[in-house]
């Protein structure tokens, strides 16, 4: 494929060029047919044309790229059921009526992945407007993403995705399958939006936890602890929890214990 326009670093724009990947990622699930589909950057449209034969029944494409949006438009204009929007998703797109069980693509841009993710699954109405997420993330980020605890990828952005997802990985992807080729090589995830998930009402809270707590890695809890909680000790006792561990040392879980206590704490 050639692109007209030089690309923009600023916006990520690796675009992919291998047909297989492209063929491997929009079949890693199986989607219904009629199912509404949004595409976060589609770029020139490559993994969008695969897309289109899952037989959706409606495509919704949100480009940042001026140009690109345009050519989109052009390129699409034939089709019904597909939508381009000439947008930054990181501000607030109303999918409210748009559907229900929305199945989400993108290759994400490299600066924002972790961004688009977290504002994905820091919203206010749970279970949310989407059924499944298909994200390509750059490698480390996705390694970050699925960590368990007492291992060095772990921290925050782990915590926080398995609070509401489930995650699967798929595969990795080389960085050969793009144009202009990133530096690193890429992973393929999946998450699904968990039924039953530890009731933090304002999710603002898990973010306060998690930032506090892992603003020391190689520390003892306890100090941090203590920003949290004037009582520190008694809640301490209260969730079992051992003061002497490092923040890496702890089960997702247990953060969301604490920021359940540190809610109703704080209300
Ligand atoms: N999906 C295409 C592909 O695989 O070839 C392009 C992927 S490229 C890694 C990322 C795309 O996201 C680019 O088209 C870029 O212009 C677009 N983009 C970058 N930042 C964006 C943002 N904040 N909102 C929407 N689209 C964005």
């Amino acid at each position: 494929m050639r692109f007209f326009l030089a690309p923009k670093k600023s916006l990520g724009q690796n675009f992919l060029i291998d047909q297989n990947i492209i063929n491997k990622i929009v079949n890693v699930k199986k989607i219904k047919k009629n199912s509404t589909i949004v595409e976060i950057g589609p770029g020139y449209g490559s993994l969008t044309k695969k897309i289109l034969g899952l037989n959706p029944k409606k495509l919704i494409l949100i480009e940042k790229d001026k140009k690109l949006s345009i050519f989109l438009k052009k390129q699409f204009a034939h089709l019904k059921n597909i939508k381009v929007i000439n947008q930054d998703i990181l501000n607030e797109i109303n999918y409210n009526n748009v559907d229900n069980n929305i199945i989400v693509f993108g290759n994400l841009p490299y600066n924002i992945s972790t961004k688009v993710l977290t504002s994905l699954i820091l919203i206010k109405k749970w279970p949310p407007w989407y059924e499944s997420l298909i994200f390509m993330f750059q490698k480390e980020v996705a390694d970050r993403i699925i960590a368990k605890h007492n291992t060095k990828q772990f921290g925050r952005l782990s915590v926080i995705s398995n609070w509401r997802l489930d995650v699967t990985k798929h595969f990795e992807i080389s960085k050969n399958c793009f144009s202009p080729s990133p530096k690193v090589n890429s992973t393929l995830l999946s998450f699904k939006p968990k039924s039953n998930i530890y009731k933090i009402k304002n999710p603002e809270n898990l973010e306060i936890v998690t930032r506090i707590l892992f603003s020391n890695r190689r520390k003892m809890i306890n100090k941090n602890f203590k920003k949290l909680f004037k009582n520190s000790y008694s809640v301490a006792e209260e969730l079992d929890l051992d003061l002497k561990k490092r923040p890496g040392e702890l089960a997702s879980e247990i953060f969301y214990k604490i920021a359940v206590k540190y809610e109703q704490l704080t209300e």
